[in-house]
């Protein structure tokens, strides 16, 4: 599709009458694993509120037939089906008029097990000996593809009840988002069996989830008697525990914090061979790509366990927050994600507090939506999305990075007390049922007593965020603060809409670096703060612990000063990343020289903190050694190795080599030397690396492997790991990005990958399809990397030509980040080089 239809489906997408509405679905399917087709039956209550003489709803990639439709006094009729496949939907015609009332209808249809990743699709895997290849089939809904497993009302705000029934191969585990009812032989054949669930709460179709294949599993019960299994393929169930036992702890801790019981009997898990992105919240049934979830006791690496405890703490609260209570539509999809990303946070914090996960917050979330936030090209997270087709255009890392930050600014403006109450009265009032944001800040307003909606409309509705200009004054024991608001712009340029926010600010000073010395909500241009009985030299520091979204530009004295706290690591890490996060972005964007940026850095050489990453740790694990510095090491084994430390580099290639002949390297720094004997290795160091890829049968190593193969310095290597990732049947689809974006990581790999996605724009289009986010991953990660105005000319051009709707944002963004860099050598690059030439 090109951009001109876009605009045409964008205008004419219109939601389904409110006039029909499901109320239950019966639905019975019958996979064939061997022929990749299903059958189905469904039969559909409805509640029919105008007098009608046909019914619409959705159905796309099936063949439907036998439409029957039956009112409560048994009158029964067949209707006309008409299909129209541009907008999935079906209309069924009847000849006598339905008068309002409550009917059955019900179809036959069949469809096709697909390769895509969409709707009902097929999952490869191999036999515990590696021995045979087999399928299973699993179901991937949200946005809009249940349509492509069932016909249905197949948008959010049609809740209805399931009582799904699946025909299986016996010797096949049949799984569903409820505990299973019975489990019967089935009459027309011996060899299978026919499994009965019991009935859903009301939900959306796109939590609907059927899975089908040969899997083992681990259980427990969670403190509230919920039974919980995870499972993986035969012979992994080991490798469900560390997940399994996360979940035990964080489901009771959202039943509480929210406190809602969680509403079904069962929280199952389980691990997809082939999985289009994380994980998905289907109700009482969570998916998740393989290293989202499985942890070998023996071989994975803390970075991932940390993962896993991260992506279930995610799910499980999209369970309350999500699957309960539901966005009416996908505009408000961003608080949902939102949301989730947040007290991903909080469980995680509560239940690992080693891994010190909130400074890692600062550091990947909240730091990482500031700079596309600050792009003219940006976008509010609030945007009306029409079309299902849009979520994947217009949600990004700033929606669900900018939508998580939002709402910690949120808990932290109105306290956690207020917070939880309006959550608990929310989540109440819209149980079962379909909501809009304004009636979250509506309940969080009643609960604080504080202008949440005001407050909270200036974030999520205008694009990026401020930047605070600040100036001081002493008088006596008191200094006087002004601070100025105005739209930070990544270019420097100054903002022509005059935007403004109401920020909640804090301050806080020397004589007491761990509390907040005062507490604002700015709401005017300009406003003026004064603190008392304040020394005369001592520092001071607004946004305590990065709390608020905005970046702070000090003037030089007061930022000297900010040096001490930094050095004695008084102020929290989130403070210490953000002071130099900050200056980057204003050398960054002109409003400073980055030889300021040079001067300052000297306050971070005893860093020790994780994401600071300096440090020396050396090669093998300390006895009960902190994870942060097990997650650090390998990051500056990387960083030394590359940049071509002789004896580093030499150990490094004995280790893999005796890695090769059987002795393992440790899985914590085992990516590293990976990447360090890719950079320098030749031919036959490659061949190493994929034969291993292809032996490795644990996604966590098959990850490691590819992550590190783009990492080398010799062009064949990358244009050999490009056609590895493409060509053939080794790569999982899902899993080339990963791949690629590692190419990137030098010059000579920036350009082969750049020749690359032009040669093979077409077939990525083809084989991905052209509505798929995964495109938008190849331009980003694939072409973000340039600094010259020639490479961006090019790029636009290209895509110009190439017409894909879905990445027209995207590039926009990439034109955007390489002209900022170009900008930043034109104007200091000379003054750089006379700073550092300086004796
Ligand atoms: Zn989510």
């Amino acid at each position: 599709m090109n951009g001109h239809s876009t605009q045409k489906t964008k205008s004419l997408f219109q939601r389904l009458s409110q006039t029909i509405v499901p109320t239950h679905y019966d639905l019975t399917i019958q996979p064939n694993l061997d022929t990749f087709k299903f059958n189905g039956y469904v039969n559909i209550h409805l509640k029919i509120k105008e007098p009608a003489g046909s019914i619409v709803l959705y159905a796309a990639d099936l063949e439907v037939d036998n439409a029957k439709v039956k009112s409560t006094a048994n009158d029964e009729q067949l209707g006309k089906i008409e299909f129209d496949k541009e907008s999935e939907r079906i209309t069924v015609n009847f000849d006598k008029k339905l008068e309002t009332g409550d009917y059955e209808l019900a179809f036959k249809f069949a469809g096709e097990i697909n390769n895509r990743m969409i709707g009902f699709y097929r999952n490869k895997y191999t036999t515990p000996d590696g021995s045979e290849t087999r399928y299973g089939a699993s179901t991937q809904f949200e946005p809009a593809d249940c349509r492509r497993a069932f016909p249905c009302w197949d948008e959010p705000n049609f809740k209805a009840t399931f009582d799904i029934t699946l025909i299986t191969p016996k010797n096949l585990c049949a799984i569903s988002n409820m505990p299973v009812k019975s489990e019967n032989e089935y009459v027309n054949d011996k060899e299978w069996k026919i499994t009965a669930f019991d009935r859903t709460p009301i939900m959306s179709t796109y939590l609907v989830a059927f899975i089908v294949g040969e899997y083992d599993y681990v259980e427990t019960k969670d403190s509230n008697d919920v039974s919980m299994k995870v499972y993986t393929l035969v012979g992994k169930k080991e490798h469900g525990k560390f997940a399994l036992d996360t979940a035990a702890k964080v489901l009771p801790f959202y039943a509480d914090y929210f406190n809602i019981k969680y509403p079904i009997a069962k929280a199952d898990q389980i691990a997809i061979s082939d999985f289009p992105s994380g994980a998905m919240e289907n109700w009482g049934l969570i998916t998740y790509h393989e290293t989202a979830l499985l942890i070998d006791p023996k071989f994975s690496s803390v970075a991932s366990r940390q993962r896993v405890a991260n992506v279930v703490a995610h799910e499980l609260s999209h369970q309350w927050f999500g699957n309960l209570v539901t966005m009416d539509w996908w505009t408000d999809l961003w608080l949902n994600e939102g949301f989730a990303k947040w007290i991903q946070f909080l469980a995680v914090d509560k239940f690992y507090p080693e891994f010190d996960i909130w400074t890692q917050f600062v550091a990947d979330i909240y730091a990482g939506f500031l700079i596309p936030d600050a792009f003219k090209s940006s976008h509010p997270i609030e945007v009306p999305i029409g079309h299902p087709a849009e979520i994947d255009e217009i949600f990004d890392v700033i929606s669900y990075s900018k939508g998580s930050s939002v709402i910690r600014m949120l808990h932290d403006y109105i306290g956690d007390d207020a917070f939880r109450n309006g959550l608990h009265n929310y989540l109440m009032e819209y149980s079962y049922k379909n909501t809009i944001t304004e009636n979250l800040w509506l309940h969080l307003t009643k609960a604080s007593n504080k202008p949440v909606n005001e407050v909270m409309s200036s974030w999520t509705r205008q694009m990026g965020y401020p930047l605070l200009t600040v100036t001081e004054e002493q008088t006596d024991k008191n200094r006087v603060i002004k601070i100025k608001q105005q739209r930070f712009i990544a270019d420097g340029s100054v903002d022509e809409e005059k935007l403004q926010w109401k920020i909640p600010i804090t301050v806080f000073t020397k004589s007491n670096p761990k509390q907040i010395a005062q507490q604002v909500l700015m709401d005017d241009p300009e406003i003026t703060i004064k603190l008392d009985n304040i020394s005369e030299n001592d520092w001071i520091k607004l946004n305590y612990n990065a709390i608020g979204l905005y970046r702070v530009k000090y003037e030089s004295q007061t930022l000297a000063r900010l040096n001490e706290p930094i050095v004695k690591k008084t102020i929290s890490p989130q403070d210490r990343l953000m002071i130099q996060n900050d200056l980057a972005a204003l050398c960054n964007s002109g409003h400073q020289s980055f030889v300021d940026y040079l001067k300052f850095l000297p306050s971070y050489t005893d860093e020790d903190n994780f994401t600071h990453q300096i440090s020396k740790l050396g090669w093998e694990a300390k006895p009960n050694e902190d994870p942060l510095s097990t997650m650090l090491r390998p990051m500056i084994l990387g960083i030394v190795g590359k940049s071509g430390d002789q004896d580093l580099i030499n150990e490094a290639k004995k280790r893999f080599e005796r890695h090769i002949a059987g002795d393992l390297i440790d899985e914590n720094i085992r990516g590293a030397v990976y990447v360090i004997v890719s950079h320098y290795g030749d031919e036959s160091t490659h061949e190493a690396l994929r034969k291993l890829y292809v032996a490795a049968d644990m996604a966590e190593e098959k990850a490691r492997l590819l992550r590190s193969m783009g990492h080398s310095i010799k062009p064949e290597m990358i244009e050999n790991t490009l056609k590895f990732i493409f060509e053939g049947n080794n790569v999982r689809m899902q899993d080339s990005i990963v791949g690629l974006a590692t190419c990137t990581t030098s010059h000579e790999g920036r350009d082969i990958v750049w020749k690359f996605l032009q040669k093979n724009w077409k077939m990525l289009v083809e084989r991905f399809g052209e509505k798929s986010r995964f495109l938008i991953r190849f331009v980003e990660y694939g072409l973000s990397d340039f600094a010259d105005e020639q490479t961006a000319s090019e790029i636009k051009s290209f895509f110009d030509t190439m017409n894909t709707a879905i990445v027209v944002r995207p590039i926009k963004k990439v034109l955007e980040t390489i002209h900022m860099r170009s900008e930043v050598l034109k104007r200091d690059s000379k003054a750089i080089e006379g700073y550092l030439k300086q004796p």
